[in-house]
């Protein structure tokens, strides 16, 4: 299950995205500072208070590097570029 997101556009490669997921827990839901990732290009974001989408600053991403979610962003953002290679996602 994923949970719905405002309608946003992925900065790098213009997926549009309006609903995230958290793959190791299929109840979660987005909140303030969580790290999400565009599952079309991998880019990294962080949710807003609103949940849009932003670029983390450089302090966020070291904050985010020394957390403990770092090594599943790595994992899910190396598994997004493999599927996309067999599998890719079209344009829409
Ligand atoms: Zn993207």
């Amino acid at each position: 299950m994923s949970a719905p997101i405002p309608t946003t556009k992925c900065l790098k490669c213009g997926y549009i995205m309006d609903h995230a997921s958290l793959l190791t827990d299929d109840s979660a839901v987005p909140r303030l500072g969580d790290a999400t990732l565009c599952m079309k290009c991998g880019e990294l974001y962080l949710f807003d208070k609103d949940l849009r989408i932003k670029t983390p600053s450089a302090r966020e991403l070291l904050e985010l590097k020394a957390s403990a979610s770092w090594l599943q962003v790595i994992r899910i953002r190396r598994a997004i570029k493999e599927v996309q290679k067999t599998h890719p996602i079209p344009d829409r």
